[in-house]
C-alpha cells in the first residue's frame, strides 16, 4: 500500500515536470489561438481630423490625442483618416503600394515618414495621375522612394498596400483629400496570408512589368493619337 502511494506521488511528480516544461509552449498556442487576425473597414469620407500625433510620433503610430502644442483648430479624435494612417505607420520592415491616384499630403507624409525610418517602399502608380499638380509621386521620389508607373493605354487603377507582407489594405479609397473627405468610399484592412500572397504576386507582377529598362519612347498612347 505504502508502496503505491509512492508510486501515484513519482507519478504525479513526472506529470507535473512535464506540465511546467510544455507550459510556455501552451501559453503561446493559447495566446496565437486568441489574438485575433486584424479585420477592419473604414468607410469614408473622413471626417477631418488632426493626424499631427501621428505623423510626429518618433518611431511609430502615437496616440490619436493632440500632440503638445498643437495650434490647429482640428478635432483630434480617431477617424476612418488617423486608422488608414495607423495601419500604414506599423510598418516595420516592408510598404507595397498599388495606387491610381497619390495626392494626399498626410498620407505622403506617412509614407516619406516610412522610407526614413528604414522601411523599404516600393510605389506603383498611374502616369497620366502622377502628372496632375497636387501628386505626392513626385515628392516621394525626391525623397528616394522607389516609384514605377505603367505606360499603357489602360489606367493602373489599383488602390492597395501590402503593410510588412502581412496586412492588406484594399478597397475603393484613392488616395486624395477629395476622396478621402468628399467621397463614399471603404476600405478593408486584413490580415490574411492568402490574399496578401496573391496581391504581393500581383505587385511583384507589376513592378516587374513597369520596370525602366522595358520603358519605350514612343509609348502606345502617344501613336495613337
Ligand atoms: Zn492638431
Amino acid at each position: 500500500m505504502g508502496r503505491l502511494r509512492w508510486q501515484v506521488a513519482a507519478a504525479a511528480a513526472v506529470g507535473l515536470a512535464v506540465a511546467l516544461e510544455a507550459l510556455p509552449s501552451v501559453l503561446r498556442w493559447l495566446r496565437a489561438g486568441r489574438r485575433r487576425r486584424r479585420r477592419e473597414v473604414l468607410f469614408f469620407p473622413s471626417q477631418v481630423t488632426c493626424t499631427e500625433a501621428l505623423l510626429q510620433a518618433p518611431g511609430g503610430a502615437g496616440p490619436p490625442g493632440a500632440p503638445a502644442g498643437c495650434p490647429c483648430s482640428l478635432p483630434h479624435g480617431e477617424s476612418s483618416l488617423s486608422r488608414l494612417l495607423c495601419a500604414l505607420l506599423a510598418a516595420r520592415a516592408s510598404l507595397e503600394l498599388c495606387l491610381f491616384a497619390f495626392s494626399s499630403p498626410q498620407l505622403g507624409r506617412a509614407v516619406q515618414l516610412l522610407h526614413q525610418r528604414g522601411v523599404r517602399v516600393r510605389v506603383v502608380t498611374d502616369c497620366d495621375y502622377m502628372a496632375l499638380n497636387g501628386s505626392q509621386i513626385g515628392l516621394l521620389r525626391k525623397a528616394g522612394i522607389q516609384v514605377r508607373h505603367d505606360q499603357d493605354l489602360g489606367y493602373m487603377h489599383h488602390k492597395f498596400a501590402i503593410v510588412d507582407r502581412k496586412v492588406l489594405i484594399t478597397g475603393s479609397l484613392n488616395w486624395t483629400t477629395q476622396a478621402i473627405q468628399n467621397n463614399r468610399e471603404n476600405v478593408l484592412i486584413l490580415e490574411d496570408e492568402e490574399y496578401v500572397r496573391l496581391f504581393l504576386e500581383e505587385f511583384e507582377r507589376i513592378w516587374e512589368e513597369f520596370n525602366p529598362t522595358k520603358y519605350t519612347f514612343f509609348p502606345q498612347k502617344k501613336r495613337s493619337h
